[in-house]
């Protein structure tokens, strides 16, 4: 077993702390990472806090991770030691279903084994994430991260990048669309640069105002403040695709009235019970879609990866060292984050 030093919650209501747990030798098929960055996504947030109910500790979170292969087993052929390589949400699934033989392996009809706040396939060993010196995950779940790019602002990509690129694919997005990102912050930010680099007219929706600039430069051309309810009425039935970050229960129903007929809008944000509920007739008049989608399978997760590596794509990020990852979370619920606190795992050392 190898000793590894990470940052762990004890609990729903405890801050995280340093906590030393074992990683398992590398067996034939695995990889071993030295952490080099970690992102904070607001799910790392949810899952501390058992938002979503169904938490396990000690949970060290952290799934957008970016490090440098140390150690490969003898049949890995994926990466050798010296490249650099990033795990995303999961680090196993159970292979053999349809979804897994498709690739999909987000929506393996087991369940995948997340990379934390899960347990090691037929075992009760607790999965540990990112906040942490190193991972040893099998090569089917570690993609390749080219030395091209600035490998803190990579880190994202393994969550944030994916789950806004494998909707935007899935549903087409592309030249002569107009599509709308709801939400500017980890995800949103993502979503607005990879729908721009896809062809579509970008709009950026948000609750924030101040934060027009920004969407701009990051890509937007346009920007709509969904508190706005005249401009909201303005842009009715004018959008192909809505892409929707909200991370907590919101009214969808006036977003949904800016679709065009037959168009969609994909939650990938709200988790729990829509708040207010959903009207029928949101969805009815205008033949209009509600969808929701989850990060991406590994092939598209390395798809993606090529594509921002092609479109010379990262991630805006606020470095931050893990012993003000408590700050960070506090400062994350605040909507005060530009766009995506990444971990400076040297500051673990
Ligand atoms: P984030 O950085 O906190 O960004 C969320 C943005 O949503 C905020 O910046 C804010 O943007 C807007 N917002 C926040 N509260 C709102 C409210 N009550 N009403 C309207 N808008 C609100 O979070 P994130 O890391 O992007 O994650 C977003 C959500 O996606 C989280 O729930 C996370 O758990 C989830 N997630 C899902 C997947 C998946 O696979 N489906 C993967 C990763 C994350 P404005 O200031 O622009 O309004
Ligand atoms: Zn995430
Ligand atoms: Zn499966």
């Amino acid at each position: 077993m190898i000793k590894t030093r990470g940052y762990a919650a004890q609990t729903a209501t405890s801050p995280l702390t340093p906590f030393n747990f074992e990683r398992r030798e590398p067996g034939p098929h695995d990889v071993q990472i030295e952490i080099l960055y970690c992102g904070i996504c607001h799910t790392d947030l949810h899952q501390v806090r058992n938002d979503w109910g169904g938490s396990m500790y000690p949970m060290v979170p952290g799934h957008e991770i970016v490090g440098r292969v140390t150690r490969v087993g003898a049949q890995v052929t994926k990466v050798k030691a010296g490249d650099y390589a990033g795990v995303g949400c999961m680090v196993d699934s159970c292979r053999r279903c349809p979804a897994c033989n498709e690739g999909l392996e987000q929506y393996c009809e087991e369940s995948p084994t997340w990379t934390y706040n899960s347990k090691e396939r037929g075992t009760e060993q607790l999965t540990f994430g990112g906040y942490s010196e190193r991972v040893v995950v099998e090569e089917r779940f570690v993609v390749k991260v080219p030395g091209s790019l600035d490998l803190k602002a990579v880190a994202p990509l393994l969550c944030a990048g994916i789950t806004t690129y494998s909707p935007l694919r899935h549903w087409k997005v592309g030249k002569g669309q107009k599509v709308g990102v709801i939400g500017l912050g980890g995800l949103g930010h993502m979503g607005v640069k990879l729908a721009k680099a896809l062809g579509a007219q970008v709009v950026m929706i948000t609750t924030s105002p101040a934060k027009g600039k920004d969407a701009v430069r990051l890509g937007a051309d346009e920007v709509l403040v969904s508190k706005d309810t005249a401009a909201m009425a303005k842009q009715a039935n004018s959008f192909h695709f809505l892409l929707n970050t909200i991370p907590n229960p919101h009214d969808v129903n006036p977003y949904l009235a800016l679709l065009k007929r037959d168009a969609t809008m994909v939650l990938v944000g709200a988790l729990t019970a829509l708040e207010p509920p959903l009207q029928g007739s949101s969805l009815i008049i205008g033949r209009r879609q509600l969808a929701g989608s989850v990060i991406g399978g590994m092939p598209e997760t390395q798809e993606m990866i090529d594509f921002c590596a092609a479109h010379k794509i990262v991630s805006d990020v606020e470095m931050v060292p893990i012993q003000s990852v408590n700050e960070a979370y506090e400062r994350l619920i605040k909507n005060d984050v530009r766009y995506r606190f990444v971990i400076d795992m040297a500051s673990l050392k």
